[in-house]
């Protein structure tokens, strides 16, 4: 099987280029994907306190054999705990739930720009990174606004921002952005929830090279640099998700996929949303 690339991150860690995503996977059935990933050869998980499921990620992990050290584990601050002393206690919580003793990524899950706590917030992250309980820090669905208003309060800057990325939403400004501050991007609902998986554009490429419109769209992504985590509870799915290290997509394919850019989002608004 091929390996998955490591991206560096500006904490010094790297983080495995494709990972396994569990939003919406019932708090009942993560283990048991959780360790359908792993057994396929995922290294890489990305929770949420909100998600509801950390637990059981955390017994997925440990069920499958693979050493703590081995698996890369994202996790996010609920929005009800902004503020600093709240974030650095939910923390604990989390770890508590994934039973471990830290995580490789811990994440500002929203802005939420009208508590205008987000820069407490992240001052609490900092020291939580110091601390070594969050190896890496970093944030979520922020925009240029708020990334700024971090860099003016003269902190760290994050290792990434999470954001909504698909062919239907290509963020090249924020991408930009990303790239010109040393911050990771890291898409989410990178098939934008298979929503644009039957676009003629795609589908047309994935049968002339003999693979799925969802491999095409996800080898899309690491060819533009981006740290991905696909979700599905279909065994079938989550391998041939994992499978996408063994072709290219040439300029042409490239080209008629940035074609698809609608600025459509399937989720919230990022400047409005107050969780
Ligand atoms: P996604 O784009 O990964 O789509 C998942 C859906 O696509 C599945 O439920 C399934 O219906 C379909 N699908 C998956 N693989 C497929 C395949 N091979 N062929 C056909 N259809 C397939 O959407 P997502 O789950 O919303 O996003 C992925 C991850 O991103 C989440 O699990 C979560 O970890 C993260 N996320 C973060 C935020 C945030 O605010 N930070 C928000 C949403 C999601």
């Amino acid at each position: 099987m091929t390996n998955i690339p490591n991206i560096e991150l500006i904490s010094g860690t790297t983080i495995p280029q494709l990972g396994f995503g569990v939003f919406q996977i019932p708090a009942d059935d993560t283990a048991e994907s959780v360790r359908t990933a792993l057994d396929v050869g995922y290294r890489h998980i990305d929770t949420a306190q909100m998600y509801g499921n950390e637990v059981g990620v955390g017994v997925g992990i440990a069920k499958s054999g693979i050493a703590r050290e081995d698996v890369f584990i994202t996790t996010k601050l609920a929005n009800d705990q902004h503020g600093y002393d709240n974030a650095v206690k939910a923390l604990d919580g989390s770890l508590d739930r994934l039973g471990t003793s830290y995580v490789d990524l811990y994440l500002i899950h929203w802005p939420l720009a009208k508590k205008n706590l987000y820069v407490e917030t992240w001052k609490a992250f900092e020291d939580l990174a110091r601390s070594g309980k969050a190896r890496a820090i970093g944030v979520s669905n922020f925009q240029p606004a708020h990334l700024e208003a971090l860099v003016k309060a003269g902190t760290t800057t994050p290792a990434v921002n999470q954001i909504e990325l698909h062919p239907a939403l290509q963020q090249t400004e924020l991408r930009a952005y990303h790239q010109d501050h040393g911050i990771i991007t890291e898409a989410w609902s990178p098939l934008a929830q298979g929503e644009v998986l039957d676009e003629p554009a795609l589908t047309e490429i994935a049968g002339k090279i003999g693979k799925t419109p969802a491999q095409v769209v996800l080898r899309w992504h690491l060819q533009h640099g981006n740290v991905i985590f696909p979700k599905s509870v279909t065994a079938s799915r989550i391998e041939e998700n994992r499978d996408i290290f063994d072709f290219e997509l040439g300029g042409h394919e490239m080209a008629a996929i940035a074609g698809l850019d609608k600025g459509r989002r399937t989720g919230p608004d990022p400047d409005t949303f107050e969780g």
